[in-house]
This record gives structure tokens, sequence and C-alpha cells, in this order.
């Protein structure tokens, strides 16, 4: 019999992580056939046309340029007051909304989730998001005892779903006074799709008309991937309309240095606030100064200064935007060439504005991916489909990817 030590609570708590086994197995095969002949679609991060994870160069350059005081001095536990300032504007670049803002350093993107959902939902709450999910928000979720629910984020015709939307918002508002909902765009990872101006607008009528009934709704932006989606301010346009909204509708965003700066490792990220009530903001910096102190004490240093010096100096962030710029059209040719090919064969996939990640939908993705496995082809599979990383599969490998997954699919 095996012993137990874990409180009877966090009996069964387990992730089910399928990239990971995804991944172990195109490692062997690239071990067994080179490299050249294998197509590692499992990594989540940026890779160049050598498949090695790429670290933008202004940032190792001011990296290594730190003194060591940097790396191991404590900060304190919001984050450096530099970085917090810094971290805002970097959030909304010249689309910054009228309110009150502030920002709490986190340890990456998953720590500004964490404590929002902490902070904004209660204990046995719904959460809600879109199907098509980043599957960790579950655990985040599962791990405070809330539940995430979702609604479908497409429709027929491929479009935002506001129909499904607004009916899982008034159905979980029947049970609830208040509700966090959390949407990954641009740039939804595993899909690459983005609402538009319009489907926020109708998100936020949505979200007015049940503030006016008295409910209280905090949505969460999670921006990992905005730094790969093109011209900064036109991505950002959806983030005006978040002026003047009433104080009962609390918006938060999800900011991450992993990807946008290429440190994943070094974990750091913020959770930024906005609101029209001054009051909201004071709450929101003192609840996740609580969090940030108990989960993880205060982040990186370093990082946080590093994105201050580049943000402050014009010509290192005009090499920064550059650096990602090279970065974001050489996943878009990517990107292309599988979807160029998916369409002359027929492949569905799910709309792709922009990111890290194309998705092909399906209910048997196990077994297709098992079956791409015989061509070398090493994909995630998701409970919706079957996740492509773009980010880091070199052009040359693309073609002829679209037809060998039609082909798979077909034979499952
Ligand atoms: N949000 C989404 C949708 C992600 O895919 C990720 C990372 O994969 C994150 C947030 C957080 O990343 P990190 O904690 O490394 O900043």
């Amino acid at each position: 019999m095996s012993t137990c030590m874990a409180a009877a609570s966090r009996e069964g708590k387990k992730i089910n992580d399928v990239v990971f086994s995804s991944s172990a197995a195109a490692k062997e095969a690239i071990k067994k056939y080179g490299i050249k002949n294998v197509v590692n679609a499992t990594v989540g991060c940026y890779a160049g046309d050598d498949e090695k994870v790429a670290c933008l160069p202004v940032v190792e350059k001011v990296y290594k340029s730190l003194p060591m005081s940097d790396f191991i001095t404590y900060a304190p536990p919001v984050g450096l007051a530099d970085y917090r300032s810094d971290v805002i504007d970097a959030t909304f670049e010249d689309q910054r909304p009228d309110g009150y803002t502030a920002a709490i350093a986190t340890a990456g993107g998953t720590g500004a989730v964490h404590i929002a959902i902490t902070n904004y939902s209660e204990v046995g709450d719904q959460v809600l998001t879109t199907d098509w999910r980043w599957s960790v928000y579950d655990n985040l979720c599962d791990e405070v005892g809330r539940h995430l629910t979702t609604f479908a984020m497409l429709d027929d015709s491929h479009s935002f779903n506001i129909d499904s939307f607004s009916s899982a918002v008034a159905a979980i508002l029947r049970q609830q006074d208040s509700l966090l909902i959390m949407l990954n765009t641009p740039a939804n990872n595993p899909t690459g799709f983005a609402l538009s101006d319009r489907d926020w607008e109708e998100v936020l009528d949505v979200c007015r008309f049940h503030e006016k009934n008295g409910k209280r709704i905090s949505i969460l932006v999670d921006i990992a991937y905005i730094a790969y989606t093109g011209d900064k301010n036109k991505v950002r346009t959806f983030m005006k309309q978040f002026s003047h909204l009433p104080e009962h509708i609390f918006v938060m965003f999800a900011y991450s240095m992993s990807k946008g700066f290429t440190l994943y490792g070094q974990r750091a990220g913020a959770l930024v606030g906005l609101s029209s009530s001054k009051d909201v903001i004071d709450e929101f910096q003192e609840v996740g100064k609580y969090s940030a102190r108990t989960a993880w004490s205060n982040i990186n240093r370093a990082a946080m200064t590093l994105l201050s010096i580049v943000r402050r100096d014009p010509a290192l962030l005009k090499e920064l935007e550059t650096e990602e710029n090279n970065y974001f059209q050489n996943i878009r040719r990517r990107a292309d060439i599988f979807m160029e090919e998916a369409r002359a064969c027929n492949l569905d996939f799910v709309p792709y504005k922009a990111g890290f990640f194309i998705s092909v939908p399906t209910l048997k993705s196990a077994q297709a991916c098992a079956k791409l496995q015989e061509d070398l082809i090493f994909a995630a599979p998701l409970a919706r489909g079957i996740r492509l990383g773009v980010c880091s599969i070199p052009a040359y490998k693309m073609t002829g990817v679209a037809s060998k997954i039609k082909k798979a699919l077909e034979s499952v």
C-alpha cells in the first residue's frame, strides 16, 4: 500500500501535462532521426530558424550589463516603483483608457492570473473563460477552490460568439452576485484568435447590463502574447473602450515579460488594474500586495530593472521593438505557409490573427497526434484540437504540415 502524507483535500491533485509527453516524444525522435527530419510543434517559446529558443539581443545585452546587486537584492512585494509605472505604460502604450490605474508585480503572467482569481472571485464561484483556453486556467481556479466555466469562443461562422458569452454570463449571474471573466486576447493560446473592437463593444454591453442590475463584474484581459501581434497601438485600440466604465465593472490586465522580453524563466509580470473609482484601485493595491507577499514575497528585481531601463531609453526601446517585430514577421511567415496550405487542402483551423499557436479543431486529437508522429510531426493534443507552436517551427519545415494533418485526421 502506498504511503500518503498530503492533506486529504489535496488528494488526486495532478497536472495532466499533455504537451510535456508529446515534447518528450519529439526529443526522442530528434535523437533517433536527427533534428532536420523532425517537426517539433510542441514548443511554446519563440525559436529562430536554428530551432533554439531565442533571446531578444537587446534583452541579453542589457541583462548581462546589470550589477550583481540587481540579481540578489530583495524588491518590495508590490514591485519596484519605476517598474510599476513603466509596466502600466507597456500595457497600454498610446491607448491608455481614462481612469485610475495601479500595477502589482507578479511571478510572470501566471502570478497575475492567480492574484486576479484569488481576489476577484469567491471561494466556490464559477469563473468564466472561452472554451479554447490555456489549460492552466483550470488548475489556477481549482487550486483556490473556484470552478472554471467556459462558453463557446466561436460561432458557426468562426466569429466571436457573443450569444454564447451573453447566455453564460446571465446563467452564472443568476447564481452569483459577482463574476470574474478571463479573456486571453489578442493572440489567444492555443488558437491565435483575437476579439475585434466590435466584439469588445458587445462584451462590455453585456457587462453594463448586468452591472445596472446590481451585479459586480471583473474582467481579466490576459495579454501574455501581445508583443507579437502587430502594430503596438493598433492592436490596443480596444483598450480605450475601458474608459469611464461603471465602478462595478473592474478591468485587469495580466502582463508577462516571458514572451515580450523572452525572459520565460525569470518569472516577471504584472497585474494591472484600471477603474473609474479610486477606492477600487486603492483596494486592488492592498489585496494584491497581500497575495504577492504570501505567494512569492517579491519577484525578480533584475527583470523589473531591465524593463525600466529599456522603456526609459528611446534608443533601447526602438531596438526592442525592431527585434520583436522581426520575430513577429518570422512567426507570420510560418503561419502564412500553414494557412495557405490548409486552405488548399480544405483543412479547418481556428481563425488565426497572430500569436505563438494555431489550432486545428478535432475531438480525436490524441489519435490524430499519434498518427502524425508516424510522419515525425509532434504536436500537442488538446481537448478541442491539435495545437501547433508556429512560434518555433522554421518555415522550411512548415511546408507539408497541413496536408499531413489532413491525412492524419482522415485516418482516425
Ligand atoms: N497566459 C497564457 C495564455 C499563457 O499561455 C501563458 C504562458 O504560457 C501565461 C499567461 C503566463 O506565462 P508566464 O507565467 O510565463 O508569464
